[in-house]
């Protein structure tokens, strides 16, 4: 499976991914994963992005597309890939279409999550991560069994900078100008399937499941 999640902020591409991953067993690739690890880890990569992307901007595309490619040629994606917030641009879909790794086998279906933007803005401001894992927690729906400490690993659980609600109107005003054209652009190449998230992501994720089952055989006989 070769797969692209799509959807704005907040609409629940990471929790959908990875449930994807254990059922497919295959690497979930999300850029912004790699761009914050980067930050925490202050690499020369993390001192580059680390204001864009606090600020909410996006990270320039030849940066991206060289980080991506370079992940992509990696051998655990010779039978599948999950990409998540990535392609965000159009220069980036067209990069990516371009890469050996898509040049030998096709994308199998780019996932679209719908989600509305009220939905989005107040998921978002809730939302909490851990500071040392990036685990998701809500100060709403989901909350750590320690206030402020990750059940999985004990670190701090905190608020992405990027969270703040100025810094989401500005990410989602990124999404609309930037990644939004994607969905008309694989829309037309017949990948695209949306699905509703404003509800259960546990739903979402046995519906996108079964669609992937329902399509995997052709699939499969067109590319192997
Ligand atoms: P995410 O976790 O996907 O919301 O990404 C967090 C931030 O990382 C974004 O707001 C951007 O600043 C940056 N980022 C992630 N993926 C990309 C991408 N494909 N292109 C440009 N910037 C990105």
């Amino acid at each position: 499976m070769q797969l692209i999640l799509l959807g704005p902020p907040g609409s629940g591409k990471g929790t959908l991914a990875s449930d994807l991953e254990q059922r497919y067993q295959i690497p979930h690739i999300s850029t912004g994963d790699i761009f914050r690890r980067a930050v925490r880890e202050k690499t020369r990569l993390g001192l580059e992005v680390e204001a864009i992307i606090s600020q909410g901007e996006l990270v320039p595309d030849t940066l991206t597309i060289a980080l991506v490619e370079d992940r992509l040629s990696q051998s655990d994606c010779l039978n599948g890939y999950l990409l998540d917030g990535f392609p965000r641009t159009l220069p980036q879909a067209e990069a990516l279409s371009e890469m050996p790794v898509v040049q030998n086998k096709p994308l199998t279906a780019v996932i679209n999550l719908v989600v509305r933007e009220s939905v989005i803005v107040e998921r978002l401001s809730n939302r909490r991560v851990c500071s040392k894992c990036g685990r998701t927690y809500n100060v709403v729906s989901l909350k750590p069994q320690i206030e402020g400490v990750c059940d999985a690993c004990g670190h701090p659980v905190i608020q992405r900078k990027d969270d703040q609600t100025a810094t989401i109107l500005h990410r989602l005003e990124a999404y609309h100008q930037a990644t939004e054209p994607l969905v008309g652009y694989y829309r037309d190449q017949n990948l695209l399937i949306d699905f509703d998230n404003e509800k259960s992501i546990q739903d979402t994720a046995q519906a996108v499941y079964e669609y992937l089952e329902q399509i995997r055989p052709q699939a499969e006989a067109d590319h192997g």
